[in-house]
């Protein structure tokens, strides 16, 4: 008789599986050859109330292959639609199935998520699956952007498929459990309000407040305060990317969530020299997604968001029309306060003066003229590492230190209170495009995962500024600029 297993923490609903049946398609993962574990999330598995030892179990490791389904699973592909590169298309997940959503012991409810295993009816040309390289670069990327104290999904495990896939080469395949709040998007909205009735609209935006809004559950104007609230959160998340130079590559309207929390790393990576033009995707040509036009993009897809929500917000189409655009204008005004707020803090000011907006565009634009790296700028203001640094010199920046230093003499902060702020705002590290790749060349090429492990243990900690992790700061031979991320996911 087959011996039943215990269970390693699995605690499973599937909300979402109650929802109208347009918005998903029920899907099993598919099973693969030779399943084994590339990386795992301990600290996360003991946060979602599973038993990191148990998972390493070869019936758990099935879990995260798509062999096994966890107790209480109620496994689906999620329907949605989306604006890729301005151009809308009716999507849902491809390579990916919903396994339910963990209860966890702290009482929140979070979505489990295979990513690449295997087709699913929205499919369309693609064979469901991922590559090894890209699902360790997403949980690289996503555990250090949560270390960096920005909203995002989470990587649960990385296991590889024992199976190759085809892309221009041959590639191991692998699939990542991913962790999100929930993996409701803007094109979420997007599909019910093409593809549902009035009804399936209402239900999703109901849905989608009772996960992430609960205290406007009870509100008559519920749908319109939705929107506010999401255009709140994406005004705060755009506001830390651009802080620390994260650029995600693919703002598709498909990959902004309702909740607020990044989502999809694909040609994603953080800036070096400070330049708003930066774009590292290999197929935006066009900059659509450069660092420097990222809050507009955020407005424009959040503009979608509010078109599909129009016929819940009022009955009278017009004032749907000008209470929708109101709550879309409040997005660069609190843009805005987010990033003067977080700018002031990476510069130690704790209080504000009018000069302060022109105070950090000077610093900018010196940056610019001067092919500054942006991280080790800040880090070398934090330190206080000025004048003797190869980068942090010359008459204007001179000039525009003495205008800071007088700035810092204005306010009651003390030289430790700024220093902290400066820390706690500026990370000493980040994950940078070299350090990542060596870390990806190691695990796939040469079967190697110390460097992504040790790389995955500092990129927990970037604020802290210990010794041990000042090697990651340096910077890369010129040799690696330029870098490009290639949508080959
Ligand atoms: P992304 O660019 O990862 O946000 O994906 C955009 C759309 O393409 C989503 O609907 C994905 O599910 C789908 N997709 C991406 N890669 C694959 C694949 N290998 N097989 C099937 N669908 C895919
Ligand atoms: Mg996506």
């Amino acid at each position: 008789m087959k011996e039943k297993h215990a269970n390693p923490g699995w605690n499973l609903d599937n909300s979402y599986a109650r929802l109208p049946e347009i918005m998903y398609a029920k899907q099993n993962p598919t099973p693969v050859q030779a399943p084994a574990i590339a990386v795992l999330n301990d600290s996360l598995a003991a946060e979602l109330g599973l038993d990191p030892a148990a998972l390493t179990e070869e019936e758990n490791i099935a879990i995260f292959a798509g062999n096994a389904i966890p107790a209480g699973g109620f496994p689906l592909a999620q329907a949605y639609a989306g604006h890729q590169f301005g151009h809308f298309n009716i999507l849902g997940d491809g390579r990916a199935v919903l396994l339910g959503e963990q209860l966890t012991p702290e009482g929140t409810r979070v979505d489990i998520q295979l990513k690449g295993s295997g087709p699913t009816p929205f499919s369309r040309r693609g064979d469901g699956r991922a590559a090894l390289g890209p699902m360790l670069r997403e949980y690289i990327i996503s555990e250090a952007m949560y270390g960096l104290g920005i909203p995002t999904t989470r990587s649960l495990a990385v296991v590889t498929t024992g199976e190759a896939i085809y892309r221009e080469t041959k590639l191991p395949g692998a699939i990542l459990t991913r962790v999100a709040g929930s993996h409701l998007r803007v094109g979420t909205f997007q599909y019910a309000a093409q593809r549902g009735s009035r009804e399936d609209l209402q239900a999703l935006a109901d849905y989608a407040i009772n996960r992430h809004y609960q205290h406007l559950a009870k509100v008559g104007s519920r749908y319109i305060r939705l929107l506010n609230e999401v255009i709140a959160r994406q005004a705060k998340l755009i506001a830390k990317w651009q802080l620390v130079g994260f650029v995600h590559g693919v703002m598709n309207t498909d990959n902004m969530t309702i909740s607020g929390e990044t989502i999809d790393y694909g040609p994603c990576a953080f800036i070096d020299a400070y330049d708003p033009a930066t774009v590292f995707s290999s197929i935006d040509a066009h900059g659509r997604y450069a660092y420097g036009n990222q809050p507009h993009i955020a407005v424009w897809n959040l503009a979608r968001l509010a078109e599909a929500l129009l016929p819940l917000v009022h009955e009278d189409e017009a004032e749907a029309v000008r209470l929708a655009e109101e709550a879309l204008a409040a997005f660069s005004i609190q843009y805005q306060d987010h990033w003067l707020a977080g700018m002031r803090a990476k510069l130690g000011l704790a209080d504000e003066e009018e000069q302060d907006a022109a105070l950090i565009m000077d610093l900018l634009k010196w940056m610019q003229e001067n092919d500054a790296d942006y991280t080790n700028t800040f880090r070398a203001l934090t330190l206080g590492q000025l004048g003797n640094s190869t980068v942090l010199s010359g008459a204007d920046f001179d000039a525009w230190k003495q205008r800071w230093q007088g700035r810092l003499e204005r306010q009651s902060l003390s030289r430790g209170e700024v220093a902290a702020l400066m820390k706690s705002s500026n990370p000493a590290i980040i994950p940078r495009n070299h350090l990542v790749e060596d870390a990806l060349n190691a695990a796939v090429q040469e079967g190697n995962d110390g460097v992504m492990n040790s790389l995955v243990q500092a990129l927990k900690h970037p604020y802290a500024y210990t010794s041990e992790q000042e090697h990651y700061a340096t910077l890369p031979e010129p040799s690696s600029c330029g870098y490009q991320t290639f949508c080959g996911t």
